[in-house]
């Protein structure tokens, strides 16, 4: 017979009952699947003319700051929709996925100015408290569970950690420091684990842009990097259902008109000017050699990649419509290229840019979804300095007539002028992309 009970009936072991069942994720949240639009961001397009042409596509909301939980119109780059808000939204909308960014790590945008935020290099337990533990509260009521909520995490961070430290040319002393204490490995650890524990979430981590990464010297201590974070503070490789690539950047999709291999006169096109050693010309070929490599140090083989398009297209009439002539290297690089910028490592308000491939599923191998992460006319810097509440700074990789630092070799930054701060609405530079778009508007 069972012996009597002791004091307490044993806890039961039975997991309570979630739904959907745990491993219910999909592989890939996009396909076959509606993006919900964001109405803040429709309504700036459409106050742009022609702004109706794309402002029903899926844009990603930012969490750029804690008050942008609860929705907060004293900033310029929110509205005052906040995370609950957008979910009841897109349920109304009947969307199948929604897109967030969460971006507000202690010490950010650590190697710039532009995109700096609230929290101190020192204030990783108000980022775990304040910011993640209320964002993964409201995800995880049971009146979204049937949305598949894509979470985008951390935006060029990482990176950082690798190629702005010690004595690189590019080191600042904040990414030296958040190095040290952890903040950017546990903050994004924490992130993953918290947000990775709801069985409608698909966390996707920033892995940067080819322009940045492709280089021998940063390929695979970045993916060491993102494998140290993802299995930091309690998390496993499991939380990151895949990366992103090329989120507020410019870096073309596809070049068509050359790539590595090809020699001039016996020289590798890598001794170009604008190649300069990379290992890429472009963010399909590395996004899908850059998967194989985080496989390779451990995330599951099944990770999907996002290659965000919003701004990539390099249309208009100064896009080459074949090679250069095979006369050099330089020659032929820079004859052929359609990414127009001075040099890969600008990235402020690019002059020249246009939006890229519209949103959708599957489009390559390896790649999850072309997606629109940065909405487009969402400054990413002003170009000369505005006081604001918003902790941004003036970064002058965003002022046209800045020559250029280390992480720019010494070029112009080929920004438009007239630039809001990072976030804010620039209605000039909506105009321009639209207007240079590949594939073209109608
Ligand atoms: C800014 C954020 C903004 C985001 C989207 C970033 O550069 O720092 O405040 O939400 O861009 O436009």
């Amino acid at each position: 017979t069972a012996p009597p009970p002791t004091t307490a009936p044993p806890p039961t072991t039975a997991p309570p009952p979630t739904t959907p069942p745990p491993g219910a994720r999909v592989d890939n949240p996009y396909l076959n699947a509606v993006g919900y639009v964001n109405p803040e961001w429709k309504a700036k397009a459409e106050s742009v003319p022609g702004g109706d042409r794309v402002s029903n596509t899926s844009t990603a909301v930012w969490i750029d700051r804690i008050a942008a939980i609860e929705g907060t119109d004293d900033s310029q780059s929110n509205g005052p929709m906040g995370v609950r808000d957008h979910l009841n939204e897109a349920l109304r909308q009947g969307a199948d996925y929604i897109q967030f960014v969460i971006y507000n790590l202690p010490g950010r945008d650590c190697a710039a100015l532009a995109s700096n935020g609230e929290l101190e290099p020192d204030e990783l337990p108000r980022y775990k408290a304040e910011f993640i533990d209320p964002i993964a509260a409201i995800q995880s009521d049971a009146m979204y569970q049937d949305l598949r909520i894509i979470n985008i995490i951390e935006i060029d961070s990482l990176p950082n950690l690798h190629a702005n430290t010690g004595s690189n040319p590019g080191a600042t002393p904040t990414c030296d420091l958040v190095k040290q204490n952890g903040a950017y490995v546990n903050g994004i650890g924490y992130a993953l684990a918290t947000l990775g524990a709801i069985s409608n979430v698909y966390n996707y981590v920033d892995a940067a842009h080819h322009g940045w990464i492709g280089w021998d010297s940063n390929f695979s201590p970045v993916a060491s990097l993102l494998k140290e974070a993802a299995t930091a503070s309690g998390s496993t490789v499991d939380n990151a259902h895949g990366f992103i690539v090329n989120t507020a950047n410019y870096s073309a999709l596809h070049e068509p008109h050359f790539q590595i291999t090809d020699m001039v006169n016996g020289q590798s096109i890598r001794q170009s000017t604008w190649v300069d050693w990379n290992q890429y010309v472009d963010e399909l070929s590395f996004a899908q050699a850059f998967r194989d490599e985080l496989v390779t140090k451990g995330f599951d083989s099944g990770v999907g990649m996002l290659i965000d398009t919003s701004r990539n297209g390099w249309g208009g009439s100064a896009r080459p419509t074949g090679p250069g002539p095979m006369t050099d290297v330089d020659s032929y690089v820079d004859g052929g290229r359609i990414d127009r910028r001075i040099h890969a490592g600008n990235w402020c308000n690019q002059s020249g840019a246009g939006l890229g491939e519209r949103p959708r599923a599957a489009p390559e191998p390896g790649i999850d979804a072309y997606v629109w992460v940065k909405p487009p006319g969402e400054s990413d810097g002003s170009s000369e300095e505005i006081p604001n509440n918003d902790g941004k700074g003036f970064d002058r990789m965003c002022d046209p007539t800045y020559d250029g630092n280390a992480r720019s070799g010494y070029n112009p930054s080929g920004a438009l002028p007239d630039a809001p701060i990072s976030g804010a609405w620039f209605p000039a530079q909506f105009q321009q992309l639209m207007q240079n778009a590949y594939p073209p508007l109608p």
